[in-house]
């Protein structure tokens, strides 16, 4: 049964609000799958099952693959079990995917994977709560709002705080655009497929992830801004000092943010690191 004719069943209604818009075409559905090219046993994790598509269509695909699926929305309990019946590999998690442990599920004894067409209004949390597991997914594979995956592939000059962080676990590429027709209801923008390889090991020399990241946020802080301001402003530095870490770093103080490449923001987390240890 497609998603439209479950939802009937149970006289429930997509809630905007919750980003309810369902995938119901076969072959966009076949295409998510065989882009994650997860092997059979791997772990897997689905943001949002929504009524249970993606969820069946992996199931059966992968039998013995631990499948977790975290769904917010508890009036699609019944309609779940109904659809997920078949499939004891399937676990279904009712709560906000961003105050799920992924730690938990997701322990280092085997590889796993995130295959989701996720709620579009959390799409930059989604990806931050993702990567911050300990262990990460080796490939994330999500449908997402296709102008937010342009985003997150764009090449310096056009990055961004979300395209950084992307890049710095893995390797973005958009597979396909996806029409509205393909969902029930309709969204209002067209959406993709983004596939993500996760780097195996960090692609810049950093000294911690978490100076790196603090980083960034600071470049970004201020839009359109000169990174002097940005990062004196962001790491609550005089702009001398501000002037002294991008020299360092051998950045132009004017440059801006969205010009800079993974590795010259490691450049400068490192001249950052010298100037403030821990
Ligand atoms: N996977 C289904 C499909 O392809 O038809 C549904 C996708 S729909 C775009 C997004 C799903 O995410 C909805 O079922 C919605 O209820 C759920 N959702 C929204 N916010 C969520 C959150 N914070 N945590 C977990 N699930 C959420």
């Amino acid at each position: 049964m497609n998603p439209k004719q479950l939802m009937d069943q149970y006289q429930l209604e997509p809630r905007k609000g919750l980003g309810q818009n369902f995938l119901h075409d076969p072959n966009m559905l076949d295409k998510i799958i065989k882009t994650a090219d997860a092997q059979n046993g791997e772990r897997l994790l689905e943001v949002g099952p929504g009524t249970g598509a993606l969820t069946v269509k992996l199931a059966e695909s992968h039998p013995d693959s631990p499948i977790v699926a975290v769904e917010i929305d508890r009036r699609l309990e019944p309609v779940l079990s109904q659809t997920l019946a078949p499939y004891p590999n399937v676990r279904v998690i009712y709560e906000d995917f961003l105050r799920v442990n992924l730690n938990e599920h997701f322990p280092p004894d085997r590889a796993w994977k995130v295959v989701a067409n996720i709620p579009y209004y959390i799409t930059s949390d989604i990806l931050w709560q993702i990567f911050a597991c300990q262990h990460r997914p080796n490939r994330v594979v999500l449908t997402l709002q296709f102008e937010i995956g342009e985003r997150i592939c764009a090449k310096p000059n056009e990055m961004s705080r979300l395209a950084v962080m992307v890049q710095f676990y893995g390797q973005p590429q958009l597979v396909a655009k996806l029409p509205s027709a393909v969902f029930w209801p309709r969204p209002e923008v067209d959406s993709a497929i983004l596939r993500v390889e996760t780097h195996p090991t960090p692609p810049i020399d950093i000294p911690s992830e978490k100076l790196f990241f603090q980083v960034v946020k600071a470049g970004f802080s201020q839009k359109r801004k000169q990174l002097r301001n940005s990062l004196s402003s962001g790491l609550a530095l005089s702009g001398a000092v501000a002037d002294q870490l991008l020299q360092q770093a051998q950045l132009d103080p004017k440059r801006r943010a969205e010009t800079l490449t993974l590795e010259e923001w490691g450049q400068l987390t490192r001249a950052v690191a010298e100037h403030m240890p821990d």
